[in-house]
């Protein structure tokens, strides 16, 4: 909670001043007040319609309490964004947690080169070790010699096994030799990293789906978890990126990443509630130990307190 806090200082900064700007002189939430709010939203990237709805949610408890105290705000404010975010996250996330089998959980990792993905691997193949869990990375990200390299250090770092077969290589043979090696070594999880050219659909979609067809006859409805990483402080292209995954492939959970470097953290607000997937991972800094499982009430606590 304490590096939470820290992590989302700057935004946490930004809402509250503005938010307290906004109140000043006033007992209670009026027009002008809400108006305020909407605007604070949506300059921290929450996205209009999400802060539409947010909105909405403080008018009707306007209407319902007309005294509404502005000292009320920030309780309010903290239950309606807490309800919104977890009705995309109906199975409750457990730290760390695994679902019970014998065989691997595989994590497939997409997203667009910078957003953090290799970082954010390299991260989770480190909680998972901590926790006791045997890890294996998959190097099918093989368009770029960097994304190979970068994933090598980091299975150095962490000390965990790497199948790799190059670049230039088929990504669905490396998630193929990935998951059967996987499966022979009786390792826990496996986190495969893909490459995320946006710039052509179609080439991404067909080489998407290849991979998971391939992994599903290795091991049975994997992957578990498509995870679409993006960076937290870019904004609106956040937004279009995960239209862009979300029409590609089966995205069913997301990894917000560089949370602790903008004011603008309400990014995790709002494309969790467009896209209706639940955040499973948030990133607040560079180091190792910088991602944690999110937790909407330790979230928005860190944001309205
Ligand atoms: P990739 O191209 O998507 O694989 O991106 P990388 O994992 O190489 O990360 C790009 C840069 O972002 C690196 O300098 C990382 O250290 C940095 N980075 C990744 N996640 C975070 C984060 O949560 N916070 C901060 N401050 N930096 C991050």
């Amino acid at each position: 909670k304490e590096n939470l806090d820290k992590g989302l200082a700057k935004t946490k900064e930004s809402v509250f001043k503005k938010l307290s700007r906004a109140v000043v002189g006033k007992s209670k939430v009026d027009e002008d007040v809400l108006d305020e709010l909407e605007e604070i939203l949506i300059s921290s990237d929450v996205g209009v319609d999400t802060t539409v709805r947010i909105i909405e949610r403080i008018e009707k408890r306007v209407d319902e309490d007309k005294f509404l105290g502005t000292s009320e705000l920030n309780r309010i404010l903290k239950e309606e964004i807490s309800g919104l975010l977890q009705e995309n996250n109906k199975g409750e996330y457990d730290a760390w947690e695994l679902p019970k089998s014998d065989n691997p959980y595989v994590i497939m990792v997409v997203g667009v080169n910078g957003v953090g993905k290799t970082t954010t691997i390299g991260k989770l193949a480190y909680q998972f070790k901590q926790s006791g869990r045997k890890v294996m990375l998959g190097a099918a990200d093989t368009f770029r010699a960097a994304a190979v390299d970068q994933l090598h250090i980091w299975a150095d770092r962490v000390q965990v096994p790497i199948v790799d077969q190059g670049m230039g290589a088929d990504p669905a043979s490396v998630a193929f030799e990935t998951l059967t090696k996987a499966k022979k070594d009786g390792i826990d999880v496996v986190i495969i990293d893909t490459a995320g050219r946006l710039h052509n659909k179609i080439n991404l979609m067909n080489e998407l789906s290849k991979i998971k067809r391939v992994m599903d006859r290795v091991i049975p409805d994997a992957p578990h978890e498509i995870l679409l990483v993006l960076d937290g402080s870019t904004g609106q292209n956040a937004f279009e990126q995960a239209k862009q995954f979300t029409l590609a492939t089966d995205v069913n959970a997301l990894a917000i990443t560089k949370l602790d470097g903008t004011a603008k953290g309400g990014v995790v607000i709002g494309v969790s509630d467009q896209f209706k997937i639940p955040v499973k991972y948030i990133g607040i800094g560079e180091a190792m130990t910088d991602l944690q499982v999110f937790n909407r009430d330790e979230f928005v606590d860190s944001l309205f307190s």
